[in-house]
């Protein structure tokens, strides 16, 4: 099934990864960046410049650059951001319904990396995770429905 792009994802951090990195900090950092590697707060920046990848800080403290994914269950794969959130509110939707190959299909993602992603997910504390992202969804007035196909969407 196709869809319109334009109208159908209403709620960025599923297909953006911008979005969903600004998320996901909002999460994790509510006061802000703080570096995982000394503590530090006072003195993080974006990591500007042509190749930086997205979400890149760096701390002026202990001189070592970071994102968000580090200490996380986000940290030890290469699975964009995005996909990350919608096997997390799949799951959270789903619960024990959902299986690796019908995640295999929804994210576009390799069986193997599927298993990996619904074992992480479901091995991991995410309530507070998972709640806000149902949480923002529904206030950003995306229906339920709707909600499921983004997730769904390569
Ligand atoms: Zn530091």
């Amino acid at each position: 099934m196709q869809f319109n792009l334009a109208d159908e994802f209403a709620f960025a951090p599923f297909h953006s990864e911008e979005a969903a990195y600004r998320f996901v900090e909002q999460c994790v950092w509510p006061a802000g960046p703080v570096c995982p590697h000394c503590g530090g707060w006072q003195h993080v920046g974006p990591l500007r410049g042509h190749s930086t990848r997205i979400g890149a800080y760096k701390c002026y403290e202990c001189r070592k650059p970071f994102t968000v994914k580090v200490g996380t269950l986000f940290e030890s794969s290469n699975l964009p951001m995005h996909k990350w959130l919608r096997a997390i509110l799949l799951t959270a939707l789903r619960g024990k319904s959902l299986d690796a190959n019908e995640l295999h299909h929804m994210l576009n993602v390799s069986p193997r990396t599927a298993s990996y992603v619904l074992k992480r997910v479901r091995g991991e504390s995410l309530a507070g995770l998972t709640s806000r992202l149902q949480r923002t969804a529904a206030n950003e007035s995306v229906p339920s429905s709707t909600m499921q196909r983004h997730l769904e969407l390569k």
